[in-house]
């Protein structure tokens, strides 16, 4: 969600007149889209200080505008009952360099804000319209809802994305369209719990599937993808839309954890076995997906046995991609009131025993690539993606947008090798 923000933002920012810079040291203005969902996230915008003092004294007039997670949880300081205010009065300790707080998605906003220091056009609207600017040639991202009803106990989105809202069908299609008339090829729609998506297509009460199936009448040549989907809400009528050959054979479906005792504290709404079962519906449908997944160390309370079913879980699903984090309280979250149990030492010691897990996992899963011919995204000059999303490599130089043949010639962990086959 944060990279599709920053492409509106820049969209905007180009509309009213503005140049984007490779560096903040040659920038008049500097947007900070932070995210909160993770302590590391946060520690990196404090570690720009010293890069924007330099700056602010070279060049009196530059300003640095906040948005994102961090900015809306000073923006709801005042009104909000549940968050912690420690956490606030500190982030504005930490940074007095921040001039302007942006709220996320008020980005009509920013010609106010900007113009108050540079020469800016008026007459601006670009937000509401959905106008969005795509970094890639041929990769787009499309948000299809915000927010989050969630409140899984140790996440801090509900309160910093507000409560779930779902974009109008007809302007996902219509976005969509001129993407694809604009020759972009790889579309992922994004959203916290895209699988809980409803609408109207075509006058009818419409969820998620139903969009998909629409978009996937447009012609062209593209692939289709989405982000993240929610183990409880994932159905088999989602599942079967990737018989589909434009539909990525990918599916993030994070876990958190392989533990039901775990799960039930996470307040994930599914048990170990709900997951599992969700994950042979989805392979009986479509044996051909590559899975990934999320999962977080050292949860409060999580004791050796449970950590033990997060790295069985590993080798039973044989993911291709497991993203691990490390646990941290994120105030005001419901879990900062669960003692923390697990030390940063363990913590750090069961997240290594997971990456290990992994990597064994996905070189397994790469492995069975070798030998085929599959059809390729050209990313790099000599780099690509597959219809499932594995990274590969390949020698020879190709147009990047483009799609390609690739025999698979060897596999790593982290990716595939091939040669363009003639
Ligand atoms: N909507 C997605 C996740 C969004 S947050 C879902 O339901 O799974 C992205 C990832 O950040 C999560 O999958 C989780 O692994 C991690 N994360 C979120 N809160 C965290 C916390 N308090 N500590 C550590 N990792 C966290
Ligand atoms: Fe956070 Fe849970 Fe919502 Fe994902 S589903 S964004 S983890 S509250």
């Amino acid at each position: 969600m944060n990279w599709t923000d920053s492409e509106k933002i820049a969209a905007i920012l180009v509309d009213l007149g503005m140049n984007m810079v490779a560096s903040l040291e040659d920038a008049d203005v500097l947007i900070v889209n932070t995210c909160s969902v993770r302590q590391r996230a946060e520690d990196k915008v404090y570690g720009l200080a010293r890069r924007v003092a330099i700056r602010k004294k070279h060049h009196p007039r530059f300003r640095v505008v906040m948005t994102g997670c961090m900015a809306q949880r000073i923006q709801r300081s005042g009104c909000s009952e549940r968050i912690d205010r420690k956490y606030i009065s500190n982030l504005r300790r930490k940074m007095p360099w921040v001039d302007e707080i942006l709220p996320i998605g008020e980005y009509s906003k920013l010609s106010d804000i900007v113009g108050r220091t540079l020469p800016l056009r008026t007459g601006y609207s670009s937000y509401v319209t959905g106008t969005q600017m795509n970094n890639s040639s041929f990769q787009a991202y499309v948000p299809i809802t915000s927010g989050c009803n969630n409140f899984c106990s140790y996440c801090i989105v509900p309160y910093t994305r507000g409560s779930e809202v779902h974009r109008d069908s007809a302007e996902i299609i219509t976005q969509v369209v001129d993407l694809i008339d604009k020759g972009y090829c790889l579309i992922t729609f994004l959203g916290q719990n895209v699988n809980s998506w409803i609408g109207e297509v075509d006058g009818r009460p419409a969820r998620f599937h139903d969009l998909l199936r629409c978009i996937l009448e447009l012609p062209g040549d593209y692939w289709i993808t989405y982000l993240t989907s929610h183990p409880k809400d994932y159905t088999d009528e989602l599942a079967k839309v990737h018989l589909h050959p434009k539909m990525c054979q990918y599916i993030s479906l994070p876990v958190q954890s392989g533990s039901t005792t775990v799960l039930n504290a996470m307040n994930r709404g599914y048990t170990r076995e709900m997951y599992l079962d969700t994950v042979k519906m989805i392979r009986d449908i479509c044996p051909s997906i590559r899975l990934s997944t999320d999962i977080i160390v050292g949860f409060p309370g999580e004791r050796e046995e449970d950590f033990a079913q997060s790295l069985s879980l590993i080798e039973t699903v044989g993911y291709g991609m497991v993203y691990i984090a490390e646990y941290s309280p994120r105030p005001p979250a419901a879990s900062v009131s669960l003692k923390e149990t697990v030390s940063k030492e363990e913590k750090s010691r069961r997240r290594v025993l997971l990456e290990e897990a992994q990597r064994r996992s996905m070189r397994r899963n790469n492995e069975s690539y070798v030998g085929r011919t599959i059809r390729v995204l050209v990313t790099g000059p000599s780099s690509g993606i597959t219809h499932d999303l594995r990274e590969i490599q390949f020698n020879d130089i190709c147009k990047v947008g483009s799609f390609t043949d690739v025999l698979v010639t060897d596999s790593s962990a982290s990716g595939l090798v091939g040669s363009i086959s003639v």
